[in-house]
């Protein structure tokens, strides 16, 4: 297939670039490099099978030739990121959505949206099925992200409903791996630079909060079988083993055999209480569940924020 990859320099993206030119396909990766890296696609850059686009998509997206899938990942997707970038992250979800789906309808190109678990808010429900409804802030600092995210699902359904268009929607909880931008700001590249240079481990609120940690070839596993499978409604893919960010902190150091300490900093506004993945509906329409522990993706994480640091020196 040739595919058109939004957000093509990000993290998520540029695993799963590799996997998609593993299987023979034809990518073009499209970017406008606010969070993403060239860094992560140094190695497809000679590719023959792959090439670059720098353009914001939330400007009209014009490609020339035949697409087959447009896969739409382009956003800010760390707190940090879309709270300093809060009427971009609208765009990108809004207008950005819009005109992948009008390449998509042009080319006749099936389509894919990466959604999120921030679609279900501070939830009440958990863990959380895709059938929640969610409990969203539309006015608080994360509502940028969230209602962008939102209108992007109802859009991406309009367009399947209107037009037609096979359109698949991933609801992507916390994922990690290699490749995430130390600054970036979330809890996982955070905690490991702490650990590893012996620094504080900044702990917001009392750490009571959970997470579900996915490692990043599980999320890819799903999301190909994802764009293979004929489900256009929202599915949920994460890791559901669900844990205190306090417990998250005290593992890391753990893992990292390290000095440091924990402090505690302010929770930012409307912090998700809890936060866990439903993945029933992913097992039976897609036969996908995670298969790498938590301990072992950290491994491998862990390392190659290691290899970095030292690369840095
Ligand atoms: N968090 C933390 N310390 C940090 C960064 C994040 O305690 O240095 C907390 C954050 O408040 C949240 C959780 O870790 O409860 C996950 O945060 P992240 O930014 O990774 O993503 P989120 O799941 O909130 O989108």
């Amino acid at each position: 297939m040739r595919i058109l990859l939004t957000g093509g320099a990000g993290f998520i993206a540029s695993h799963l670039t590799e996997k998609l030119l593993s299987a023979g396909h034809y990518v073009i990766g499209m970017d406008n490099l606010i969070t993403g890296r060239m860094e992560n696609i140094a190695g497809v850059m000679n590719d023959p099978n792959f090439e670059f686009i720098k353009h914001d998509v939330s400007n009209y997206i014009d490609v020339k030739g035949e697409l087959d899938y447009v896969l739409h990942m382009a956003s800010p997707a760390s707190p940090v990121d879309y709270l300093e970038h809060p009427i971009k992250t609208l765009k990108v979800g809004s207008l950005g959505t819009h005109n992948s789906l009008g390449v998509a309808k042009e080319h006749g190109a099936k389509f894919l949206l990466a959604s999120t678990s921030e679609v279900y808010g501070d939830p009440l429900v958990n863990p959380q099925p895709e059938t929640y409804w969610g409990n969203v802030n539309p006015v608080g600092p994360r509502g940028v992200y969230d209602e962008s995210k939102r209108f992007a699902e109802a859009i991406t359904l309009a367009y399947h409903r209107t037009h037609g268009i096979d359109t698949k929607i991933v609801r992507i909880f916390n994922t990690f791996g290699e490749r995430m931008r130390h600054q970036d700001g979330r809890v996982v590249p955070n905690f490991i630079d702490q650990a590893l240079n012996n620094e504080p481990l900044t702990v917001y609120g009392d750490g009571s909060q959970t997470r579900s940690f996915c490692y990043v070839s599980d999320l890819v596993a799903g999301l190909i079988k994802l764009m293979d499978s004929a489900l256009n409604e929202p599915v949920n893919i994460g890791n559901p083993e669900e844990m205190s960010i306090l417990e998250f902190a005290q593992k890391i150091i753990k893992m990292t055999k390290s000095k440091s300490e924990i402090v505690y900093e302010e929770l930012p506004v409307n912090d998700p209480k809890v936060r866990r993945p439903d993945i029933a509906k992913a097992k039976k329409e897609l036969d996908w569940e995670p298969v790498v522990s938590l301990e072992e993706g950290l491994n491998r994480t862990i390392g190659w924020f290691k290899k970095e640091a030292e690369a840095d020196l």
